[in-house]
């Protein structure tokens, strides 16, 4: 957990947005410290030609500001956070833009900083974002360059640059850009899609193709989570197969395993797409049925049951393998407190019963005591 939230790539929108809102206000004030000292890096001419060099600062720091408690208030909400990824990359476009129309149109501290940070974007928001943030700064500093925007800087800075030589400008740089920003973006795809391999493999059994208990339980606590918010029951259903042992025995190990890959199957095919079933262990699987009264529950396991009864394992020049499984489970109900260990607890117990009970069945946990239930 803790590697987890020094990664930036598993932090929030919000989140990430706040990281960056930190970053230019800290540029700022060092850029604006360094201004009141009269030592402004990349400036062409004396500070003192740039009368609005300051307040542009000042504008930039509170602009950023505010997105970064915007982007702290928005923190736990729900929601993509789309809205604050746009405001973050359009703020970035104007501020660079400025920033490149002060040092002058087509230096290279503003296209380099473009360059640094539209593959930050890319890595950070959605693409067709941070395409439009790119794409909104080179119209801003075009449409400066074209306008002799004395305001910003001296106006030798910007002599002879017309409407061609400025286009000519925009198109090369913007070419060269390409060409990096094509082979960054090309190799950060690559890397992404080797992050997504080792994650399914971290989280998928390979076996069964469910997912596995890690991912059970991160999965699980989640909805849990969700649940008591909205005051909604969630239900737990551990299975365990019946005299499993004896399958591995007679039929041997490879054919032991076709039949957990066969089991799951059955299962992963009887419930919603919303539920989750995980292998929790060897021989025993773990689902989780959001939105599900106990009733509702034991109707699922019930199908279940019979369903994997009803479905022998098939293998070429062998009798047909019948599988059967007990199940136990348990559901909070709404506003419950319980922990999922609880109700993990709970589900086990009554997994045991229906062993003791004669297997190939179900048993619900019993409810807890009315005085119990939290008002
Ligand atoms: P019951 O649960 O009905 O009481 O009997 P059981 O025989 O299923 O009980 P037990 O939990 O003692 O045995 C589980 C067996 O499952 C033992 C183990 O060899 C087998 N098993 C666990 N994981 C795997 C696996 O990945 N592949 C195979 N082939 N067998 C497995
Ligand atoms: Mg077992
Ligand atoms: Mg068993």
């Amino acid at each position: 957990m803790r590697w987890d939230r020094s990664n930036p790539l598993s932090w929030s929108i919000p989140d990430r947005c706040y990281a960056i809102a930190l970053l230019m206000i800290a540029s700022t004030v060092i850029l604006g410290a360094s201004c009141l000292a009269g030592g402004w890096p990349f400036l062409a001419y004396p500070a003192e030609r740039y009368p609005l060099l300051l307040p542009a600062q000042g504008i930039a720091l509170a602009c950023w500001s505010a997105l970064a408690v915007g982007a702290r208030l928005r923190r736990g909400r729900e929601g993509s956070g789309r809205g604050l990824a746009i405001a973050t990359t359009a703020l970035y476009a104007i501020t660079l833009a400025a920033f490149t129309l002060v040092t002058g149109p087509f230096a290279s501290p503003g296209w380099i900083s473009y360059l640094g940070g539209a593959v930050v974007g890319y890595v950070m928001f959605p693409r067709w974002v941070v395409l439009a943030g790119m794409i909104l700064y080179v119209v801003l500093v075009a449409a400066g360059a074209l306008s002799h925007s004395t305001a910003l800087a001296p106006a030798e800075l910007y002599e002879g640059l017309d409407g061609p030589m400025v286009l000519r400008r925009c198109v090369a740089s913007l070419a060269l850009f390409a060409l990096t920003f094509s082979v960054i973006a090309w190799i950060a795809d690559r890397w992404r899609d080797r992050e997504a391999r080792y994650q399914k493999l971290a989280s998928i059994d390979s076996l069964t193709g469910l997912v596995n208990r890690r991912r059970f339980f991160k999965q699980a606590t989640q909805e849990l989570a969700r649940a008591r918010r909205y005051g909604s029951p969630v239900a737990i259903v551990l299975v365990d197969l019946d005299h499993f042992k004896r399958i591995n025995d007679e039929h041997g190990h490879p054919v032991g395993d076709q039949a957990l890959a066969h089991a799951a199957g059955v299962l992963a095919r009887e419930v919603r797409d919303l539920d989750i079933v995980a292998r929790y262990g060897g021989e025993e699987f773990a689902m989780l049925l959001p939105m599900t009264t106990a009733t509702g529950a034991k109707e699922v396991a019930e199908r279940c049951t019979q369903k994997l009864a009803a479905t022998p394992l098939a293998i070429d020049g062998r009798a047909p393998i019948r599988i059967t499984a007990s199940m136990g489970l348990t559901c909070a109900e709404q506003s419950s407190t319980d922990t999922l260990e609880a109700l993990l607890t709970a589900a086990d117990a009554a997994l045991y019963r229906a062993k003791e009970g004669g297997r190939n069945r179900v048993e619900v946990a019993p409810a807890p005591p009315q005085a119990m239930l939290p008002s």
